[in-house]
């Protein structure tokens, strides 16, 4: 089964994205996990991502295509995938098609979670995760037990530096005016499923499974 997994940021996509790699024998591929990766490993890549990031922008078109392109060709996608942050503009939706038709392969399914801005900005001011195991809460829904240690493993708990002030604001823009228009992209093709994401995770997880138990 080849996914996309989309919404805007704290919409909930890496809540489902944790579940259905729970329940589907898929690699879970997150952009952004793998730019703030790089990040953290100070690589050229993170350092180039960084700037970006930080200021709530897209990374550019080619570097996030030649990351993603690469990744599908190994071995362990070829038998389904879960593109999760990926794509967000039409280029890449379009870079992302041409690179799967060139290995006979096409994106089966495009599952977008929406929610009101009103609820995504406070989700995000929210939102904190463990700096090792990336397990995530929200200090107001969902603290972790202790303040600042992981239930999981103990390890410390984190903000996102772009889940800050006004780089929230600049991320909700900029899915608006580049990410969103990608919805029609999937709706022509007869792809899109759209699920109201403000609602308890378990009740959009029951929606993602009837659609996925369709493939
Ligand atoms: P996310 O964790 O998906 O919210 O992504 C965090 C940040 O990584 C985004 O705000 C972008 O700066 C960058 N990023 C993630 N995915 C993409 C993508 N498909 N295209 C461009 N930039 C991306």
């Amino acid at each position: 089964m080849n996914i996309v997994l989309m919404g805007p940021p704290g919409a909930g996509k890496g809540t489902q994205a944790e579940k259905i790699k729970a329940s589907y024998p898929i690699p879970h591929i997150s952009t952004g996990d793998i730019f703030r990766e790089a990040v953290a490993n100070g690589t050229e890549l993170g350092k180039q991502a960084k700037t970006y990031m930080d200021s709530g922008q897209l990374v550019p078109d080619e570097v996030t295509i030649g990351i993603v392109n690469e990744r599908l060709t190994r071995e362990d996608c070829q038998q389904g995938f879960l593109l999760d942050g990926f794509p967000r503009t039409t280029i890449q939706a379009e870079a992302l098609d041409q690179g799967l038709a060139a290995s006979g392969r096409k994106i089966e399914v495009a599952i977008n979670i929406s929610a009101p801005n009103e609820v995504l900005i406070e989700r995000l001011s929210g939102r904190v995760s463990c700096k090792d195991c990336k397990k995530v809460y929200n200090l107001q829904y969902k603290p972790p037990a202790q303040a600042g240690i992981c239930d999981v493993c103990g390890g410390q708990i984190i903000q996102r530096d772009d889940d800050r002030g006004d780089t929230v604001a600049r991320r909700l823009e900029v899915y608006l005016e580049q990410t969103q228009p990608l919805l029609d992209y999937y709706r022509q093709k007869g792809l899109l499923y759209e699920l109201e994401g403000n609602r308890d995770s378990i009740a959009v997880w029951a929606d993602v499974q009837k659609i996925l138990e369709k493939f």
